[in-house]
C-alpha cells in the first residue's frame, strides 16, 4: 500500500507557467528597442538562475529579475513608466485565477481515502496559499508542504516529519528535477506528468532505469497506476 501521495501544485494540478510566458512576452514588447528576443531571454534566465538563492522561486523573485534585466539591457536608461508596468504585469500575475489541469479534481478525490495526501510546491508563501485557497483542492490535502527547495534532504525532511517510510510514498509532478528525481534518490516512487510548457531551469534527464520511476500523460491516469503499483508490493 502507498501511504501517502504527495502532488506537487504548479502545472501539476494548475496551469502556472504560461502566465511566466505571457509575461515575458510583454517583457519583450517594452523593451524591443532595447534587445532582440534572444538576447532578452538569455539574460533573463541568467538573471532568474542568479537569484534563485537571493529570493528564492515565484513571482516576486521573477519580476526583481526582469527589472535587472531591463535595467542591464538599457545600461540603467530605462524609463520609470517601463519599471511601472513591469510592477504592474506581476500584480497580474499574483491576482489571475486559478485553471485547474484535467482531471485534478478527480484524480486528488479518488486518491484521498485511507491515504495521507500532501501538496509540497515551492514559490512565494503567500501566493501559493492563494491559489490554493483558490482551487478548491484545500480540504483534500492533510498537509501542505511551502518549501524553499525540493531536494532530496527536503522531501526526507517532510517524511520524516510525518512517519511516513519513503518506500511507501509516491510524489508526482511536472518537474523530473524537483519532483521525480529527489524522491526516487531517497527510495520513493516518482511520477512524472509531463507538462507542455516547463521553465528551462527545471529540465532534467528522464530517470528510465529507475524501477520506481513511472511516467503518464495526464493526472486522470493516475489512480489506475497508483492500484497497479500496489497490486505489485
Ligand atoms: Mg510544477
Amino acid at each position: 500500500m502507498l501511504t501517502a501521495i504527495c502532488f506537487d501544485a504548479d502545472d501539476t494540478l494548475w496551469h502556472n507557467e504560461r502566465f511566466f510566458r505571457m509575461t515575458q512576452e510583454r517583457f519583450h514588447d517594452l523593451l524591443r528597442d532595447h534587445a532582440d528576443r534572444n538576447l532578452l531571454e538569455a539574460r533573463l534566465l541568467d538573471a532568474e538562475r542568479r537569484n534563485i538563492g537571493r529570493y528564492g522561486f515565484g513571482i516576486k523573485g521573477f519580476v526583481l529579475s526582469m527589472i535587472e534585466t531591463a535595467l542591464e539591457v538599457t545600461k540603467n536608461q530605462v524609463s520609470g513608466e517601463v519599471i511601472a508596468e513591469i510592477l504592474r504585469t506581476g500584480q497580474e500575475m499574483l491576482a489571475h485565477p486559478i485553471e485547474l489541469l484535467p482531471g485534478a479534481e478527480e484524480t486528488v478525490r479518488a486518491l484521498a481515502e485511507g491515504r495521507t495526501l500532501l501538496l509540497v510546491t515551492k514559490g512565494d508563501l503567500l501566493d501559493q496559499e492563494r491559489k490554493l485557497a483558490q482551487s478548491g483542492l484545500g480540504e483534500d490535502f492533510d498537509g501542505v508542504e511551502i518549501v524553499s527547495d525540493k531536494s532530496p534532504r527536503v522531501y526526507a525532511g517532510i517524511f520524516t516529519g510525518r512517519g511516513i517510510a519513503s518506500g511507501e510514498a509516491l510524489m508526482i509532478g511536472n518537474s523530473l528535477k524537483s519532483d521525480v528525481n529527489p524522491v526516487l534518490e531517497i527510495g520513493g516512487w516518482g511520477v512524472w506528468v509531463p507538462h507542455g510548457e516547463t521553465w528551462a531551469l527545471e529540465a532534467a534527464r528522464e530517470p528510465i532505469e529507475s524501477p520506481r520511476y513511472r511516467r503518464i500523460e495526464g493526472l486522470g491516469e493516475l489512480p489506475d497506476l497508483v492500484a497497479e503499483i500496489e497490486r505489485n508490493i
